[in-house]
C-alpha cells in the first residue's frame, strides 16, 4: 500500500486488524487496497456508474487484493476537490468541471490548476434537463425567470453550470423568485408537491429521478436553447448540442438542449497499478458493464478513451489502452 492520505492509512490499519484477528496471517488481507469513487445524488446516474465499476472491481478482488467502495456526494465539483485533498481516489466528474479543474478557470480560478488532476475514461452523455410543472408556465429554460427554480446543491456540477448559464443570460439571482438549493434527490418530490416549479440538473438518460418526476406528477421537459446557449456552445469545447429523444419519457417530441459528458478522474497521486486494475476490470467485462445501466447503451470503447477528456490521460490507463491497440 503505496498512499499517503490518512484516512487510507487508517484503512491499512483495520485492513491488518482482520488480518491479524484471523489468525491466518492471510497476505491477502493484509494486501487489501481501499479504493473509493465519489459520484452523486443516490436517485442520479453518478451512483449506479460508481457502484458499476466497483461491482467489476470487486469481482476479482481476491486476485489483485483492490477493494472499491462508490460513495454519494454532493456531485462533480465536491468529487474533483475530495480527490485534490486525496480523500477519495476516483470520482465522477461533468467534462465542463473538469476542464476548469485542470486549467484552473472559472470556479477553480481561486484554487488555482489542479495539475495532478487525471482523466481515466469518459462515460455518457449529461445534457442540461429541465423538469417544469405543468401549469407553471415554463416552456423553455428562459421562462424560469420570476419563478422558483432549483439550481443545484452546492458541490454539484450541475449547480457550477447553473451559475455559468445564469451568467450567459446576463441574469442575477434575484431573477428567480426562489434558487433552492436541495440535492437533486429532493427536487422530484418538490416540483410534484408544487414548493417549485421547475428542476435544473445535468444528468445521464434515462435516470431514475427523470423517470420519477415525469411518471407520477404533471410535469414536462423543456427546450434549453437561444442564442446565449449558442454562444456558450460555440465557445467552449466542452458543451455541445444535445437532444433528449422523443419517448425517452413523457416527452413526445425531441428535447433540444445542450450538454457535457460525465467523465471518471483521478489523481496523478493514485498509483499506477490501481488505475489499471480499474480500467482493465471495465473494459474486460465491457459488455456487462453497458448492461449495468440503461444510460451505458450507446458506449464506445473509442470513444471513451478520447471524447471530453482534457486532463492528462493516467498512465495506468493508457497504459491498459496500450495493450489493447487502442492508442
Ligand atoms: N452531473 C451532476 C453533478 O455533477 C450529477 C448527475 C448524477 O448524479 O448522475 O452535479
Amino acid at each position: 500500500m503505496k498512499f499517503n492520505g490518512t484516512k487510507l492509512v487508517g484503512k491499512i490499519a483495520i485492513a491488518s486488524v482482520v488480518a491479524a484477528s484471523l489468525g491466518s496471517g492471510n497476505a491477502l488481507a493484509a494486501d487489501q487496497q481501499f479504493i473509493s469513487i465519489g459520484t452523486g445524488g443516490v436517485t442520479g446516474v453518478y451512483y449506479p456508474t460508481g457502484g458499476a465499476i466497483c461491482r467489476l472491481v470487486n469481482k476479482n478482488r481476491k486476485e489483485h487484493g483492490i477493494r472499491c467502495s462508490a460513495e454519494s456526494t454532493g456531485g462533480s465539483i465536491y468529487n474533483i476537490n475530495t480527490i485534490r485533498a486525496g480523500e477519495l481516489e476516483f470520482g465522477v466528474a461533468q467534462s465542463d468541471w473538469q476542464y476548469h479543474a485542470y486549467n484552473g478557470t472559472s470556479k477553480f480560478a481561486d484554487k488555482g490548476a489542479f495539475k495532478d488532476l487525471r482523466a481515466v475514461f469518459s462515460v455518457h452523455p449529461e445534457p442540461v434537463t429541465v423538469i417544469a410543472r405543468d401549469g407553471s408556465g415554463v416552456k423553455q429554460l428562459t421562462d424560469v425567470k420570476g419563478k422558483r427554480l432549483n439550481i443545484g446543491n452546492p458541490g454539484s456540477g450541475t449547480r457550477g453550470t447553473w451559475e455559468v448559464i445564469e451568467e450567459a443570460l446576463g441574469w442575477k439571482r434575484s431573477d428567480l423568485k426562489l434558487a433552492a438549493e436541495m440535492k437533486s434527490a429532493e427536487t422530484g418530490q418538490a416540483v410534484c408537491d408544487g414548493k417549485i416549479d421547475a428542476y435544473f440538473w445535468l444528468v445521464g438518460h434515462p435516470s431514475a429521478l427523470t423517470q420519477e418526476s415525469l411518471a407520477t406528477c404533471d410535469a414536462h421537459l423543456v427546450h434549453v436553447k437561444g442564442s446565449a446557449i449558442d454562444k456558450l456552445v460555440s465557445d467552449n469545447s466542452f458543451y455541445r448540442k444535445a437532444t433528449i429523444p422523443a419517448g425517452m419519457y413523457n416527452n413526445k417530441e425531441d428535447i433540444d438542449t445542450f450538454g457535457v459528458g460525465a467523465t471518471f478522474v483521478s489523481s496523478a497521486s493514485v498509483p499506477d497499478n490501481v488505475v489499471y486494475t480499474v480500467v482493465k476490470a471495465v473494459f474486460e467485462n465491457f459488455a456487462d458493464f453497458k448492461k449495468l445501466h440503461p444510460a451505458f447503451a450507446n458506449l464506445k470503447e473509442e470513444e471513451m478513451i478520447s471524447d471530453s477528456l482534457s486532463a492528462p490521460l493516467h498512465p495506468g490507463a493508457a497504459k491498459y489502452y496500450k495493450e489493447r491497440g487502442w492508442m
